[in-house]
């Protein structure tokens, strides 16, 4: 799966620009704020409809512009679909090959690229709800459908948070609790399933990455067991808060307040883990997600990676771009320094200089330098 072409109109700092990607390496540089993160969220976009960094609508469309546009020519094991999406300040529309798509879980199938952000890193330390979304965004990009899932259990949630808030006492047989248990107990199986899955895959990735110095892990609130075992838990767990549920007037227990313990040497990285630790393990994380993601499709995903050296050492840089050479498949790479890419032989694919909100393709070695 790579992107052809992509065209992006008025979004953030970007005025108008069109881009041919090579199938590997596309490596966007330049010095700070010059709009080459805005291009990766850009192509998040387009796939997710959704901002990496939890945009408003107005806060994407460029100053004193109306709405942006973003085309990508997507090219999936020969097939090509044209993907749009236009954003205006309050509305975001979408169409596949100039056809409006039956629902939004039909387009999110087209281009699920995988995102390595430093944005993301700062989850590790925030709130739980980072750390639950740094799963979620994984499971949904294994997985689209998983998003039905999570909207059914909000839905739930919304309806039985305004009961709750009018003082209604719920005896856990109401339907409001038990849509809740049924819906929860099916994205709690997902995220559990999700992580079984990967868990091989990643402690590798980090053991290797860390030279075997160092080992991770990434505990989920409960075990996995049968669906009515997980039932039958959610419905004990909500039977303990029930006196307080009602006094705070909201749910206090269910897969919206878990909190996946991610372990570096038995040590939880939300407290104990250095920067580069950090960095580290969504690598790892990462590392994972790519070899499960293309597993599932059949060919490799397209990967966006923000600024992914500053706090690695040379080893663990090294290591990982070492993993991407021994991989096809399209990379988006940002970096303001494109000397260790360099170092690390990264030479084949297409250099595209940002600056101000523009790209210009850079095709001799000499203004590399
Ligand atoms: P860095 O190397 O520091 O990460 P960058 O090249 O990735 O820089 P971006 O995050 O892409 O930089 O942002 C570039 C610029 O886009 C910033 O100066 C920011 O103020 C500007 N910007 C953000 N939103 C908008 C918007 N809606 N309209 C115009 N400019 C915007
Ligand atoms: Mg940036």
């Amino acid at each position: 799966m790579y992107i052809e072409k992509l065209s992006v109109i008025n979004c953030r700092n970007i005025g108008n620009i069109e881009l041919l990607p090579d199938k590997g390496f596309n490596i966007l540089y330049g010095l700070n704020a010059q709009g080459k993160t805005n291009l990766l969220e850009s192509v998040y976009l387009i796939a997710n409809l959704k901002s990496f960094r939890g945009s408003k609508n107005e806060e994407i469309v460029k100053h004193d512009e109306n709405y942006c546009s973003i085309n990508a020519c997507v090219n999936s094991k020969g097939v090509k679909r044209n993907l749009k999406l236009e954003i205006d300040k309050k509305i975001k529309k979408v169409k596949i090959d100039n056809k409006k798509p039956d629902s939004a879980s039909e387009f999110f199938g087209y281009l699920r690229p995988i995102l390595f952000s430093p944005e993301e890193v700062s989850l590790l330390k925030g709130y739980p709800s980072g750390r639950r979304s740094l799963l979620d965004r994984a499971v949904f990009q294994a997985s689209p459908v998983f998003i039905n899932r999570v909207m059914e259990y909000n839905r739930y949630l919304k309806q039985r948070n305004i009961l709750l808030k009018e003082g209604k006492k719920l005896k856990g047989n109401d339907p409001w609790t038990e849509g809740l248990v049924s819906a929860g107990t099916r994205v709690r199986l997902e995220r559990i399933k999700y992580l079984e899955r990967i868990l091989p895959l990643f402690k590798e990735a980090f053991q290797r990455i860390t030279d075997g110095g160092e080992r991770a892990d990434i505990i989920y609130p409960l075990p996995l067991a049968a669906e009515n075992v997980l039932k039958e838990q959610f419905h004990q767990e909500l039977s303990r808060v029930e006196d307080r549920e009602i006094s705070f007037g909201q749910t206090l227990a269910g897969p919206h307040r878990d909190d996946p313990v991610f372990q570096i040497n038995g040590k939880s990285v939300r407290h104990y883990g250095s920067q580069g630790q950090q960095r580290t393990f969504i690598l790892a994380f990462k590392t994972a997600q790519i070899m499960d993601l293309e597993n599932i499709l059949g060919e490799p995903p397209v990967l966006l990676l923000d600024d992914m050296t500053g706090e690695l050492d040379t080893f663990r840089q090294n290591h990982f771009f070492n993993f991407l050479k021994s991989r096809k498949g399209q990379v988006f790479i940002t970096t303001t320094d494109i000397q260790p890419l360099l170092k690390a032989g990264i030479r084949d694919g297409r250099f595209f200089r940002v600056h101000q909100g523009s790209i210009q393709r850079i095709v001799s070695n000499e203004e590399l330098l």
